[in-house]
């Protein structure tokens, strides 16, 4: 197994830092790399130690753990990095799937690189791949969003910028929150169509396929366990143009956008004063046919 980076700049009497995917939920999708890892490396930082002593438990590794959370990323990875220049060997894992998707571990990644730590990625299962495997997209591209702003305001903010996106829109979104998302989305994205991922690799999985409004229908009376959603990414008949005049025609045409979100959108984007993009905008409104 050839774990050596092209770096030779790495200081040599150092730790190295593993970052290993653990399952997300099926234990058999572990992959021998990663119990090979687990059980050589002198510590596992981890988010949850009760959730990963489980694991480790299971695989017979009695590697020490230590707890490494978002809500102390920095003083913990502070606290590792001093650990692996002594030359300590660490595994990162997060509670499930791949460390810093939608996980910490990106805090004690940047750092470690910065002070020339061998960072060697122990890949394998992640709810975001194990989704698109399974979703027969033809596109090859996607959009990644996590998870959704739990702030309605913000939500709503958020999704707007994502309204024009050409892509499949993949989603991270709590039982508790997957109604008020879908109802989000289906106002300001349009009620386009979508699939919900549910407890992959587990013995209830499920995908859900529908329009976003009869996805709301079918969670309403409430839904359990983890969910991936993917949502159809925006059909543009017509390509986006690059000149004010018929970038305007475009927003009020195409997208259906209101003066305000197409001006805002065409002084971004063409880098003009809103007030010059507004005077020609009340033109082209006032012309709407
Ligand atoms: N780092 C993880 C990964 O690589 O998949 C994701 C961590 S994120 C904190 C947890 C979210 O991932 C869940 O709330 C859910 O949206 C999604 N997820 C994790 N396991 C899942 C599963 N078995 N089925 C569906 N979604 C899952």
């Amino acid at each position: 197994m050839n774990t050596s980076t092209k770096n030779h700049d790495l200081i040599s009497d150092v730790g190295r830092l593993y970052v290993v995917a653990t399952p997300i939920g099926n234990l058999g999708d572990i992959s021998i790399r990663a119990i090979e890892t687990l059980r050589t490396v002198d510590l596992i930082a981890c988010e949850d130690t009760r959730h990963t002593k489980k694991l480790c438990n299971h695989l017979d590794i009695a590697t020490p753990l230590i707890s490494y959370f978002r809500e102390k990323e920095q003083s913990k990875s502070e606290l590792l990095l001093a650990q692996l220049l002594q030359g300590k060997n660490i595994a990162l894992v997060s509670d499930a799937g791949t460390p810093g998707i939608s996980d910490p571990g990106a805090v004690l990644v940047r750092k470690a690189r910065h002070a020339g730590i061998e960072i060697i990625a122990v890949a394998g299962p992640s709810a975001l791949a194990a989704a698109l495997s399974i979703a027969g997209l033809e596109h090859t591209t996607f959009f990644f969003g996590g998870f959704p702003p739990a702030n309605k305001n913000e939500r709503k903010q958020w999704l707007r910028q994502l309204a024009l996106l050409p892509c499949p829109l993949i989603f991270y979104e709590a039982p508790h929150r997957i109604a008020a998302s879908l109802q989000d989305m289906a106002d300001l994205l349009g009620d386009r169509e979508a699939q919900l991922f549910r407890e992959l690799t587990k013995i209830h999985e499920e995908c859900l396929e529908d329009t976003l409004i009869g996805l709301l229908k079918r969670v309403a009376s409430g839904v359990k366990g983890e969910l991936v959603l993917i949502v159809q990414g925006a059909e543009l008949a017509l390509p986006k143009p690059n000149n004010l005049e018929e970038l305007l025609l475009w927003y009020r045409d195409e997208i259906k956008a209101t003066l305000k979100d197409a001006v805002g959108n065409i002084a971004r984007d063409l880098d003009l004063p809103r007030s010059q993009v507004y005077k020609q905008a009340l033109q082209i409104w006032k012309d709407t046919p």
